[in-house]
């Protein structure tokens, strides 16, 4: 990031200094304790933007039911989104499936957003129409 740079001839670049230069990535050419006090700056900067963001994910999460203050946890898999992207057209029905990344219901806390309450398994629920409508053909057949 910033390269070190010892001034063995400070006229050949205009400074009149006895430090340590450094370059910044704009090629600026600052003192130690200048690039120190602005690295410092970008720290606290970076901290203040990642609890703003944080404060934005928790109000999310909040639009959609999960109160991670409430003790809520959101899913992993999604976070708390009640949607994913799935590498295939397939998605959560499993099978065959094109190439093209498709969103759909999440298939881990199915459309909640919360890691311990999901909502109807539609796999699960997929199956067991398909055992239904099975049963109610060889009931059929039968009589
Ligand atoms: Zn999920």
């Amino acid at each position: 990031m910033m390269k070190r740079f010892d001034p063995v001839d400070h006229d050949d670049f205009g400074y009149d200094c006895m430090g340590f230069m450094a370059e910044t990535e704009l090629g600026d050419w600052v003192s130690y304790e200048d690039a120190e006090a602005e690295i410092e700056a970008l720290k606290d900067k970076i901290e203040t933007i990642t609890k703003q963001r944080d404060r934005m994910y928790d109000d999310m999460l909040l639009w959609r039911g999960i109160d991670r203050d409430g003790g809520d946890t959101p899913c992993k898999a999604c976070s708390g989104a009640g949607v994913r992207a799935y590498g295939d057209t397939a998605t959560w029905r499993g099978g065959i499936g094109g190439q093209v990344i498709t969103n759909d219901i999440c298939d881990k806390c199915w459309g909640s957003g919360k890691a311990k309450k999901p909502w109807l398994n539609l796999r699960r629920l997929s199956r067991q129409q398909r055992k239904d409508r099975s049963i109610h053909r060889l009931k059929r057949n039968q009589a």
